[in-house]
């Protein structure tokens, strides 16, 4: 028996999985991660269906899975509408900032300031209009003192009030952009929603941006259904992200809500502000949960094709140096694949011999890749080529002797050779013995 053999004889035995089999178990595990990254089951349901369509549209396999999800939590993520911050045909641009108390309305009105002023080099205003609490102003004041953006407030005056004034001493001294802090509530209320609609309907806001709290999970998504339905939001940012270790919340908003998410806030800080970007979630919601295992479950598909092909090329006399080489990559795999194969049953024993074995660092490997790699692409597909003065010349280019340029050629063409013959019992056993 040879390397090859052995291998076949391996891989021959794995028969746990049909490609259909192998999808639905990965899409149980997707649908595992993304329910306990606080992804709604509806979304989550939707999602599973055009996984499984999509992935079995471009041929079954790790790859083809993992681009099929990528590409439909993007897809999602980048609902219909702006992204980042649009500004107003004529000046000033102004954005009203909604959301429940605690939310992070106040320190992102701050953050979007610095960010227009600092990166736009915008003439920015705030405008005070949370008079719920004293304290609310005095935090206002500080952070636009602490940025240099100028503050319309007055604890005396009334929300309506102050926000007029802001916006005409926006039209006079010809500001860019004003953004209006609001008052919130722990909790949806009434009284709330008529405040933001009078204010929304005075400032007649380009923007009207409602800040949720990521760590907030499901009830950020409610929320924001909630002032969509009742103040007409365009835009949600997402804050303190930084906190939140889902991602689920971002699904909610952009599938079920269906608003535009602008930014995510990244920390208490002002330049702790990002546009939204959906490969940066998506990778987020992506490694959560068992999803990273997903990827070494499905690649035993992959094996498995592979082999399958090789062994078509054997048995047509076609199998070159280029297939050897892949094997040995097959095997590699096979190694790392060691506690998948032992949770098979019947593969128990299979697993503790591969457990022992060290084919990343095996010497044989290491030849065979040498040698291949000194080979011309034409000696690689035609085996037959290798006359004694080619040898010679691999040999000196992979820095090995010509016995052991021989050893391995002789080794390949026996694998070619006995892969017809290949039998049952004792092919890990020999593979062994070959690495040692
Ligand atoms: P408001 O009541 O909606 O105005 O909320 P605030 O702006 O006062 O923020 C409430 C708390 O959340 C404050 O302690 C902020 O520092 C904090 N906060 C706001 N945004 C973020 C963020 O993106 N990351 C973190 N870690 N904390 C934030
Ligand atoms: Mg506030």
């Amino acid at each position: 028996d040879t390397l090859t053999d052995s291998f076949k004889n391996a891989i021959g035995k794995i028969r746990f999985h049909d490609d259909e089999k192998a999808l639905k178990k990965a899409l149980a595990e997707l649908k595992k991660a993304l329910l306990k990254s606080d992804v709604h089951h509806k979304v989550v349901k939707e999602l599973i269906v055009t996984v499984e369509k999509e992935t079995k549209a471009a041929g079954i396999g790790k790859e083809s899975f993992m681009k099929a999800l990528q590409d439909e939590l993007v897809r999602i993520l980048t609902a219909k509408g702006n992204q980042g911050f649009v500004f107003a045909s004529r000046p000033p641009t102004v954005v009203l900032m909604t959301g429940l108390q605690g939310s992070g309305k106040t320190t992102t009105t701050g953050k979007l300031a610095y960010m227009l002023k600092e990166q736009k080099k915008k003439k920015v205003l705030i405008a005070a209009a949370d008079l719920q609490r004293l304290a609310a102003v005095e935090q206002l004041r500080q952070i636009a003192e602490q940025i240099g953006v100028d503050l319309v407030a007055d604890e005396n005056a009334t929300p309506d009030e102050v926000v007029k004034r802001a916006l005409k001493k926006a039209e006079d001294e010809l500001y860019d952009v004003v953004l209006i802090d609001t008052a919130g509530r722990l909790a949806i209320d009434e009284e709330l929603m008529e405040e933001l609609a009078r204010i929304r309907d005075l400032a007649q806001p380009d923007e009207i941006f409602y800040v949720a709290d990521a760590m907030t999970g499901m009830d950020a998504v409610r929320t924001a259904q909630t002032f969509k339905d009742k103040i007409g939001i365009t835009g949600v940012i997402l804050s303190k992200f930084d906190a939140d270790s889902k991602g689920g919340v971002a699904l909610g908003i952009a599938h079920q809500v269906g608003v535009p998410l602008r930014f995510i806030g990244s920390g208490e800080k002002m330049p702790d502000l990002e546009p939204f970007i959906p490969e940066r979630i998506t990778s987020r919601l992506m490694g959560a949960g068992d999803i990273e295992g997903l990827a070494e479950k499905t690649a035993a598909v992959i094996d498995e094709k592979t082999a399958k092909r090789v062994t078509q090329k054997i048995k047509k006399g076609k199998f070159n140096f280029n297939d050897f080489l892949e094997q040995m990559e097959q095997m590699k795999k096979l190694g790392s694949m060691k506690s998948l194969i032992g949770m098979i049953p019947g593969m128990g024993n299979m697993a503790k011999q591969l457990g022992d074995l060290d084919l990343e660092n095996s010497k044989e490997v290491k030849h065979i890749k040498a040698m291949i790699s000194s080979m011309t692409p034409k000696e690689r597909e035609n085996p037959d080529l290798l006359n004694n003065s080619r040898k010679r010349r691999i040999a000196q280019g992979a820095g090995l002797s010509q016995m052991e340029v021989n050893r391995v050629i002789k080794q390949f063409k026996n694998a070619a050779k006995m892969a017809k013959k290949l039998s049952g019992k004792g092919g890990m056993k020999q593979m062994q013995d070959l690495m040692k």
